[in-house]
């Protein structure tokens, strides 16, 4: 390593404990910082040193920027890597993070503001070459007529997006003409309230889609290369349950072809680190939706098809090394599917925070768990659900399902509840198990649909 001897993590749970130990493996030291009710959690305890940065919620903690910067002066941290979640998509944090000398493990401010406005991206993606859905190319005016206009050459049903929105709120879907104007003034109102930025964009609503996103790496050196998609359908309002790669059906053509497309964006908009190219799939088309600018929660699955480690590859880019691998070099093999384990009730998705009395943990041969928890620890009820990834990876598909089932079988975590039972019964479900199912289908089978 060149630059970066120590990491600050400015993260919890499992994903803190996976940046840990790619930086062991670097030989890079740590450090932890943790609120006052995560003085237990694993990767506190491996850390080379640990900071406490205030108490539970999340804004005197893990948000609370001049805390995690202070961590890092008093540790001589050479660099900060943000994980998912809290402030890994903020672009003031990465540019303060920098103003104070340290390495942002992570793009450039300024890639992570553009993305971060949904009409911005859509336009830096459009020039690049990107496929977008159909829509109003930019933020929708307050001429009626034009608005009306608009959505009939689109094409009914469409939907309402705010340009500063995320976590899936900030939409409306408009079915009927008569409600069109109505849901333009009610979208723009809730994304004044929720995001401080009433810009709406109108965009054609696909009914069935699959969501597909690209994996991408790019290295200040102008390389950048695709490591393939994800297929990450399985959604209860519009969370992620199950993950896999490949996507079925997806053609190493159709796959090359996006991918290209994507990496070459990356190099168009001058693009640092890893990245997600978020896409909707109908009728073999790819439409672009977002792009999100950090490592992703279900990033294992395409370390396990592809052999690269990416949080590795993350800190080598921000160390400013170039990419250790070509486009050539990357192949797919086999199939990986992952599984997230939430403390929470399998039946109503109710939170389940508590001790964990009784824990024992899948094992063996393509089986791979990224987890913080452990007999007798307490899961914190202030903090997303998620208390884990089960991951497991076959030549087949078939191979991979069958893993998860034995899987999900073997492990027990008792004193809590989790969605374990859900996950058994998405594994069984015929629909899976051919494949290719779109976004809805997981509510439909819960018999909730949207
Ligand atoms: P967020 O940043 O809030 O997650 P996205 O733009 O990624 O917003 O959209 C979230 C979800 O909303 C998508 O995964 C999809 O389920 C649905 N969605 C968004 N745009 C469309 C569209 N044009 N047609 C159909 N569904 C859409």
């Amino acid at each position: 390593m060149n630059k970066i001897q120590k990491v600050l993590i400015a993260n919890r749970g499992e994903i803190a404990l996976r940046i840990l130990r790619a930086c062991k493996e670097l030989g890079i030291k740590t450090v932890a910082v943790y609120s006052t009710a995560d003085r237990s959690l694993k990767h506190v305890r491996l850390a080379d040193e640990a900071v406490c940065i205030g108490p539970p919620s999340s804004t005197d903690s893990y948000l609370n920027i001049p805390a995690l910067i202070s961590a890092a002066e008093v540790t001589h941290a050479d660099a900060i890597h943000p994980g998912y979640g809290f402030l890994s998509e903020s672009a003031d944090f990465a540019q303060r993070v920098e103003e104070s000398g340290f390495i942002f493990i992570g793009p450039r401010a300024e890639n992570i503001r553009v993305m971060g406005d949904k009409v911005a991206a859509i336009e830096a993606m459009q020039k690049s070459g990107v496929p977008c859905v159909p829509g109003s190319d930019g933020g929708l005016g307050t001429n009626d007529i034009e608005n009306i206009e608009l959505a009939r050459n689109i094409g009914l049903p469409i939907i309402i997006k705010a340009s500063g929105g995320g976590g899936g709120r900030g939409m409306r879907v408009v079915e009927k003409e008569e409600d069109l104007l109505g849901s333009i003034e009610l979208t723009k109102t809730e994304a004044q309230n929720f995001f401080s930025n009433p810009e709406v964009y109108m965009e054609k609503f696909l009914t069935t889609p699959r969501h597909i996103e690209i994996q991408i790496l790019a290295d200040e050196h102008g390389n950048a290369v695709h490591l393939g998609e994800r297929d990450c359908s399985m959604q209860r309002r519009h969370q992620k349950v199950v993950e896999e790669a490949p996507a079925p059906g997806i053609t190493p053509e159709l796959r090359n072809k996006i991918g290209t497309v994507c990496a070459d964006a990356c190099k168009a908009i001058n693009y640092r680190g890893a990245g997600t190219f978020e896409f909707l799939f109908e009728n073999d088309e790819f439409y672009f939706i977002e792009m999100n600018t950090r490592i992703q929660v279900e990033h294992p699955v395409t370390e396990m098809v592809t052999g690269v480690d990416i949080v590795r590859e993350q800190i080598l880019i921000a160390d400013g090394q170039p990419l250790s691998f070509t486009q050539d070099e990357i192949e797919i093999k086999g199939c990986a599917i992952e599984c997230r384990i939430n403390a929470e009730d399998p039946n109503n998705f109710i939170p389940s925070p508590g001790k964990i009395t009784q824990y024992h943990v899948a094992g063996g041969l393509g089986v791979r768990v990224d987890s913080h928890i452990y007999n007798g620890y307490t899961v914190p009820p202030y903090y997303d659900s998620m208390i884990g990834k089960l991951i497991t990876f076959a030549d087949t598909r078939h191979g991979a399902i069958i893993k998860m089932q034995n899987a999900l079988d073997e492990m027990v975590i008792d004193g809590i509840k989790t969605n374990i039972p859900l996950q058994v019964r998405i594994m069984e479900d015929e629909t899976f198990r051919k494949g290719g199912m779109n976004i809805h289908y997981l509510e439909k089978m819960l018999g909730e649909p949207h």
